[in-house]
């Protein structure tokens, strides 16, 4: 079997490296406008941050994403954001459960 690379992206929040595909991506269009990208596949610029609310209020409170991507954010991105959060810790908790059950 070949190893396979894993794409490491930055926290926008905590600063951590981690599996692109385990970060929640925000993406800036070329026409300027920012939306959440859960495919990680939309065209654009990148910016990445933890599914961690944590994660997400400190990268907020730093401006981080705005200056990766330089362009402001909508409160209702962040919004967004954080429901997809919620929603990826609430399946992670139920995941811990059912190994908790297992276990
Ligand atoms: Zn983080």
């Amino acid at each position: 079997m070949k190893p396979r690379k894993i794409p490491l992206r930055r926290c926008s929040g905590c600063g951590e490296s981690r599996p692109k595909r385990e970060l929640v991506r925000v993406v800036r269009a070329q026409d300027g406008t920012v939306s959440l990208d859960l495919t990680g596949k939309k065209p654009g610029r990148g910016a990445y941050v933890c599914p961690s609310a944590a994660c997400l209020a400190k990268a907020r409170r730093a401006k981080r994403i705005e200056r990766a991507l330089e362009v402001s954010i909508p409160e209702a991105l962040y919004n967004a954001m954080a429901d997809e959060i919620a929603r990826a810790e609430s399946e992670r908790a139920a995941a811990g459960q059912g190994e908790v059950d297992a276990g």
